[in-house]
């Protein structure tokens, strides 16, 4: 059962020290992805009512706490084929970027400009919001192993427009990026979950406004909301959900959007966030890192519970993110957009689900 994973580490790592190299993975491995997934959990929202855990963490209102172990992440790792993308980019091949769309200085009609991964940058009027910006060449602790990006980032960092705000969903590190932090640094305004701001102060980066979910801030006409998910958080073995992890609610005067994270489903939340703040002008909905299913399923939606969001949240206009990017998951490169249509066809009526190559830039006009 082993051979897979050692041939993986052959194809990652062809002309290095396997022993080390085993060793490694593992090490990342546990940091990136065990206990990513709990046991199928009784969904019972008054016996789970919230999110704070006793031991000071935090959880996830509607899963029981039972972790995945080692073992099974291993077991995962070698029963299914989590094999190379490359010779299947061409399926979703980024489109290049013209930067003077993202440059002009006023934006009458919303922006949206999807960077890569989770990275997508929002201009409306004179704001421009960007979320969870990774633009490392790897999603990792390290900057020699790890997953790492099939496309560039569809703009350098250096060539970003002015940014007003950056809103981090959690703290992996395919959404928190130590070298885009240092970078951007109190140029903008970073808005993030409970717990995380210490993390920047580590970094030097002061600008930080930390929210409870459903908590708030507000500067002029624009509003930035932390709303729930049902994630983790983790950078290390050691800081299993010691910060928050959450959704965003971005509201740019009268442009309603909202920015998903990494995210499991659940029939409760999702609804509630459409209840409390829909309809959405559009929303940024992951749809990537989700096989194998016994494994993910509480922790990454799949392109049908996306579609499910889509449709709870009461989005007018959906986007795919979290796809395309990092292979952090079993699914091959280009199988979340097949499936996302798949999905779909099952729901003819919903208002549209777009999936784009990175690159894309759309203006969102109402209809
Ligand atoms: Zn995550
Ligand atoms: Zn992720």
């Amino acid at each position: 059962m082993l051979w897979r994973l050692t041939l993986w580490l052959k194809i990652t790592f062809p002309s290095s020290n396997k022993l080390f190299m085993k060793l490694l993975v593992t090490l990342l491995s546990a940091i990136m992805l065990v206990s990513c997934s709990h046991e199928q959990g009784t969904h019972n929202p008054q016996y789970y009512p919230n999110h704070y855990a006793e031991d000071g963490t935090f959880r996830n209102p509607y899963l029981e706490e039972s972790e995945k172990s080692l073992i099974q992440f291993l077991w995962a790792r070698s029963t299914t084929d989590w094999s190379d993308w490359s010779g299947h980019e061409m399926k979703v091949s980024p489109v290049t970027l013209d930067p003077q769309l993202i440059h002009q200085t006023n934006h009458p009609i919303p922006r949206v400009s999807w960077i890569g991964h989770s990275t997508v940058l929002i201009q409306y009027k004179d704001t421009a919001v960007l979320t969870d910006p990774v633009f490392s060449d790897r999603a990792s602790p390290f900057s020699f192993a790890g997953p790492k990006r099939t496309f560039k980032p569809a703009v350098p960092l250096e060539q970003l427009p002015k940014i007003d705000y950056v809103v981090i969903s959690h703290s992996h590190y395919d959404h928190l990026d130590v070298d885009t932090v240092e970078q951007l640094g109190d140029k903008v305004t970073w808005l993030v979950p409970l717990n995380m701001k210490a993390w920047f102060e580590a970094q030097g980066v002061t600008q930080v406004v930390e929210l409870d979910w459903w908590q708030t801030y507000t500067e002029g006409d624009v509003t930035l909301r932390l709303t729930p998910s049902q994630h983790w958080s983790n950078r290390s073995v050691w800081d299993k959900n010691e910060i928050l992890w959450g959704s965003w609610q971005i509201e740019i005067d009268d442009f309603n959007s909202w920015f998903g994270g990494d995210t499991g489903y659940n029939p409760y939340q999702f609804k509630e966030i459409g209840d409390k703040l829909g309809p959405f002008d559009f929303a940024m909905i992951p749809i990537g890192a989700y096989e194998p299913r016994w494994f993910m399923k509480n922790m990454h939606v799949n392109p049908m519970d996306a579609v499910k969001i889509h449709q709870d949240i009461k989005s007018n206009l959906s986007m795919g993110v979290h796809w395309s990017t990092f292979q952090l998951t079993a699914e091959q490169i280009y199988a979340p957009k097949d499936a996302l249509a798949e999905a779909l066809q099952k729901f003819p009526d919903l208002p549209e689900f777009k999936v784009v190559p990175i690159g894309s830039s759309f203006q969102i006009i109402e209809k």
